[in-house]
């Protein structure tokens, strides 16, 4: 057995690093054990690789808008997707080397390995027992792929990041942020894309507004929407993939089919029934608000956990765990409300606080909702105008701001400030007395009438 840790830490993704090296930051002795690549799903297979693809699509959209600005800048064949993807894995390359460095700086000892718990305080990795006072597991999760006829056939987004080439034709099944963020980049890229979801709206967990603002802009962009449409099977036949649905309609040829319906926890293998470690049906690790599990020295952040699955929510919880475990600061914890959080669609959309309908379920009466749709300016001159759509819920006399929902270009980075007020509990009447900052599309938030 090695020395003994004050904190060794299961799975080097955003959760996991981020905890680990605040921890460190305090003077922890740190281990961290990781079996792929370090920065996990989200600099591997997640949101970085995704946004820079998004980009991608969104100087495609330019281009072809180009001309409608005065330029003369014709495409000229097709997306060079190989040379994007060779340029988007170097730059990921360069993470994990710069994530490497910064636990090494930290004294943070890595171990490449998959690991399990092996006793109350021992963790076995890299065929070493690790002997820890405390033990944070932030293994992440994985897609999910459906028990049907063929799935196996299908890819998942882990299979679209491999992908060597633009499917000429892509069927995605799913509505979640995934499948539309997909669904788009992908068309914005040059595939024809088919999106089957099981009822008649996208994002359903979201507002309305940009429910409707997400179908919106997927079928403007040429993407088919197909609802109502539970699969059943998927087949292959000479020219291409086949998807059967519940209803007897078979749909192909595709090139490939991306299954985007969801995330299972990494909780498998972890030794936690033996330890006592709790965990929900789906083997997501049970938390209370201090990311305790049921075992007194075992803690759990991130995806594992079945929370907002989102990388600032594991960092977060990570580093607010270190916080209140070495850094003295009693009591700390993340405030799972009002998080906010952006579908990468074209136009983005975001959110953050409660829909109009959980206000209403919450609040009753006490609800009233601003709303406006226009064309924003930045589309003014384009062939393609994808309408903005603004929503502010609020609740009470006083107007507290308690949602707000935006769909349109520039959305991904004016929701975080508007985040921050609606944290520290902005009314209606702060946001009417903010001066706006004109021509914007965020100017619309401070003169909603
Ligand atoms: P992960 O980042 O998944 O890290 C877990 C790590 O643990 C992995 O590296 C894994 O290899 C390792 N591991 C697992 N088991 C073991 C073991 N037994 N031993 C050792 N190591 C182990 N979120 C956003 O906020 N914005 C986005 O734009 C966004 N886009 C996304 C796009 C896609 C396609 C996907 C799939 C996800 C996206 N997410 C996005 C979600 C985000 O990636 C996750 O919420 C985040 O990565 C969770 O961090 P984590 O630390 O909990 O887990
Ligand atoms: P989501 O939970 O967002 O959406 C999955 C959806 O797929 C479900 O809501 C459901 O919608 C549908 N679905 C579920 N099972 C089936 C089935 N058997 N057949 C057909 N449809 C099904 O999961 P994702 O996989 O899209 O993403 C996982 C998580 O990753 C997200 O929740 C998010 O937290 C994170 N993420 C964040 C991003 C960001 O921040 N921009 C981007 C990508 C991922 P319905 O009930 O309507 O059928």
């Amino acid at each position: 057995m090695s020395e003994a840790w004050d904190l060794v830490v299961i799975g080097g993704g955003s959760g996991g690093l981020a905890a680990a090296q605040r921890a460190a930051e305090y003077g922890a002795r740190v281990a961290l054990v990781e079996s792929g690549r370090l920065g996990g799903t989200c600099v591997n297979v997640g949101c970085v690789p995704k946004k820079l693809m998004w980009y991608a699509a969104d100087v495609g959209q330019a281009l072809r808008e180009a001309a409608s600005h005065g330029f003369d800048a014709p495409l000229r064949g097709p997306h060079d997707w190989a040379l994007l993807k060779a340029k988007r894995e170097a730059y990921v390359g360069r993470l994990n080397d710069i994530y490497a460095g910064n636990l090494e700086r930290r004294g943070i000892r890595l171990i490449r390995d998959r690991a399990h718990l092996a006793g109350l305080h021992l963790v076995a990795a890299g065929g070493e027992l690790l002997e820890a006072r405390r033990i944070l597991i932030a293994t992440g999760g994985y897609p999910l792929v459906p028990e049907l006829p063929g799935a196996e056939l299908g890819i998942t987004s882990d299979g679209f990041f491999a992908l060597e080439r633009c499917p000429p034709r892509t069927a995605v099944v799913g509505s979640g942020y995934i499948a539309v963020e997909l669904a788009g980049l992908l068309q914005g890229l040059g595939s024809a894309v088919r999106l089957f979801a099981r009822h008649d709206a996208v994002l359903r967990r979201f507002d309305t507004v940009l429910q409707e603002a997400a179908a919106a802009s997927l079928q403007e962009a040429g993407v088919e929407l197909s609802w109502h449409s539970v699969p059943s099977a998927l087949e292959r036949r000479a020219d291409g993939l086949y998807l059967h649905t519940r209803d007897g309609a078979v749909h192909g040829p595709f090139d490939e089919l991306v299954w985007a319906i969801g995330r299972l926890p990494a909780s498998a293998g972890l030794g936690l029934e033996e330890a006592g470690v709790d965990t929900d049906e789906e083997g997501f690790i049970t938390t209370n608000l201090y990311q305790e599990t049921d075992v007194a020295h075992v803690y759990a952040i991130g995806d594992v956990t079945g929370r907002e699955q989102l990388t600032p929510v594991a960092i977060a919880a990570g580093r607010r765990l270190a916080d209140r475990l070495y850094g003295g600061m009693e009591g700390r914890h993340l405030d799972y409300s009002n998080i906010p959080t952006v579908v990468f669609t074209h136009p983005p959309l975001g959110t953050v606080g409660l829909s109009e309908a959980q206000a209403r379920e919450r609040f009753g009466a006490g609800v009233k909702v601003y709303q406006a749709s226009f064309t924003p300016m930045s589309h003014a001159l384009a062939i393609h105008k994808p309408r903005a759509r603004i929503k502010l819920v609020t609740a009470g006399e006083d107007e507290r701001i308690v949602g707000c929902h935006i769909a349109g270009p520039g959305v991904d980075e004016a929701l975080q400030g508007f985040a921050v007020a609606i944290r520290m509990g902005a009314t209606k009447r702060d946001f009417d007395d903010t001066v706006a900052i004109h021509p914007t599309l965020a100017e619309e938030l401070v003169t909603l009438r």
